[in-house]
C-alpha cells in the first residue's frame, strides 16, 4: 500500500474524513471485533407470570421476599443456579429474573468455557455479569473484547501476551520464584494448561502438544499471596534467593537444572510488575518473550461483548488503517530509517519519542479496540493508514471526489 506523503494530499484526506458520515468511515477503515455468539432472542427483565402462585411452590423458601431469593441466586455459580431452576416452575421463574438471563443472552458459551478451563474457583452469577458489563482492560485501561477466565476480568490479548503478571508458572517454579511453602500454594487456585508439559511451560517448544497438560499458577494471584505473606517485593526476593542458594527439595532442581531458566528469568518473575510496562521497557531485552507462557493465558480467555446496560451492547472496532500502516517502509525495513518528523506529526506521535518508541506505538495500534466515536476521532486525527484508505477509495470513485 502506498501511503500519503504530501502535506496537501494529507490535508485533503483529513477534510474528506471530517466530512464523511461515521457509517461510511467505519465501513472503509474498521473491522468490528469478533465476539462469541449472542442469543438476541432472550428477553431480559421479563415480568413474572401473574398466574403463578408464589406461596405454593418453593417450600420453606416462600417465606423470603422475591428480592432476597434473587440475591441468593446471584451468589450461586451458574451450574447451581441452573440446578435450582429445575426444581419447579417457581424456581425457574426466579432464576429467569436473575442475572443468569443476562449471561444466557450475551455470553451463552461462558459457563461451558469456564468448565473446560477447569478453573477451580467457582464464580458467582453476579461476577460473570460484572465481567461482561466491564469495558476496559485491567492492565492497560483500553477497551477490550476478551475476558480472562482465570480472574474473570477484561484483559486485552496484547496485555495477556506481553505482561509477565498475566503469565503462569508451574508449582515448582512458583515455589522457587515466590518462596511460597506448599500449604500457601495450595490456597492459590491453579488452572489447567491443556497440552502443556511442566517443562514446556518455560521451554517454548512444540513438544508436549500430545500430552494431557499440567497445572499452572497465575503469577498475578501468586504475587498477591506472596505480598500478603512477606509484605514487600524485596522480602519475597530475599526469601526466594535463600531457597535457591540452599536447595534441599528436589522439586527446585527442575528450575535449577533447566537450561532455559536463568537467574535472570527468576528475577523477572519475583519482581513481576502489576502495572503495565512502557514499550521501551518491554522491548529493552529485560523482559524476554516466553510464548509458551502467554499461550496459557490466551487459552483461558474468551471473546465476550461489552454490555454496560442490560440490553445495549457497546460495539468496538479495530482499525484496518493501522494494520495497513504495518506495511509502511519504516516498519517493514526499520533498519533503513525511521518515521520522519512530518509523518510522526500526522500519526500524532510526540516528536520527543525515540525511533524505537515510535516503531512500537505503530505496531501496537492495530490491536487497540475503539468505540465508534473513538474510531472516528482516531481516523480524523492520527491514522495515516486510515486516511490513505479513505483517499484511495474516494479517488477510485472519481477524480472529482478527491477535489482535483
Ligand atoms: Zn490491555
Ligand atoms: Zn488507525
Amino acid at each position: 500500500m502506498q501511503f500519503l506523503s504530501d502535506p496537501v494530499t494529507v490535508a485533503k484526506a483529513k477534510s474528506m474524513a471530517k466530512s464523511m458520515d461515521p457509517v461510511t468511515l467505519l465501513h472503509i477503515t474498521a473491522t468490528p471485533e469478533y465476539a462469541e455468539p449472542i442469543d438476541r432472542t432472550v428477553e431480559i427483565g421479563k415480568p413474572l407470570d401473574p398466574d403463578i402462585r408464589f406461596e405454593n411452590d418453593l417450600g420453606n423458601l416462600n417465606r423470603f421476599p422475591l428480592e432476597i431469593l434473587l440475591e441468593i441466586v446471584e451468589h450461586l455459580d451458574v451450574a447451581s443456579a441452573m440446578d435450582f431452576s429445575m426444581a419447579n416452575r417457581m424456581a425457574r421463574h426466579v432464576v429467569a429474573r436473575s442475572s443468569v438471563t443476562f449471561i444466557k443472552k450475551w455470553a451463552p458459551k461462558l459457563p461451558r468455557d469456564l468448565w473446560l478451563a477447569r478453573i477451580p474457583r467457582r464464580f458467582a452469577v453476579w461476577e460473570l455479569k460484572e465481567a461482561i458489563r466491564s469495558k476496559h482492560c485491567i492492565s492497560c485501561g483500553q477497551l477490550a473484547c476478551s475476558i480472562w477466565l482465570v480472574e474473570m476480568v477484561r484483559c486485552c490479548v496484547q496485555c495477556m501476551q506481553h505482561f509477565p503478571a498475566n503469565w503462569c508458572l508451574t508449582k515448582a517454579q512458583t515455589t522457587a520464584a515466590f518462596a511460597l511453602p506448599l500449604d500457601e500454594i495450595a490456597k492459590i487456585g491453579p488452572i489447567f494448561a491443556i497440552g502443556m508439559r511442566e517443562e514446556d511451560v518455560i521451554v517454548n517448544s512444540s513438544r508436549g502438544k500430545d500430552v494431557l497438560g499440567c497445572w499452572v499458577y497465575p503469577i498475578r494471584r501468586t504475587l498477591a499471596r506472596a505480598m500478603e505473606l512477606y509484605g514487600s517485593r524485596e522480602a519475597i526476593k530475599t526469601a526466594a534467593q535463600q531457597i535457591r542458594t540452599g536447595i534441599q527439595d528436589p522439586r527446585f532442581a527442575v528450575v535449577q537444572n533447566s537450561v532455559s531458566v536463568s537467574e535472570f528469568d527468576c528475577d523477572k518473575f519475583r519482581a513481576a510488575r502489576l502495572e503495565p510496562l512502557t514499550p521501551a521497557q518491554l522491548y529493552s531485552g529485560e523482559f524476554r518473550h516466553v510464548w509458551a507462557l502467554s499461550s496459557i493465558a490466551n487459552g483461558n480467555a474468551i471473546c465476550a461483548p461489552i454490555v454496560p446496560h442490560a440490553q445495549k451492547q457497546l460495539f468496538i472496532y479495530a482499525c484496518r488503517g493501522c494494520v495497513a500502516l504495518l506495511r509502511h517502509p519504516s516498519v517493514v525495513h526499520p533498519h533503513l530509517g525511521s518515521f520522519d518528523d512530518e509523518t510522526k506529526r500526522w500519526l500524532n506521535i510526540d516528536q520527543s519519542r525515540t525511533a524505537n518508541e515510535t516503531y512500537f506505538e505503530v505496531c501496537w495500534r492495530p490491536y487497540r479496540m475503539r468505540s465508534i466515536d473513538g474510531m472516528v476521532e482516531h481516523i480524523q486525527t492520527e491514522c495515516l493508514g486510515g486516511l490513505s484508505m479513505i483517499y484511495k477509495k474516494r479517488a477510485a470513485s472519481g477524480p472529482d471526489a478527491t477535489g482535483f
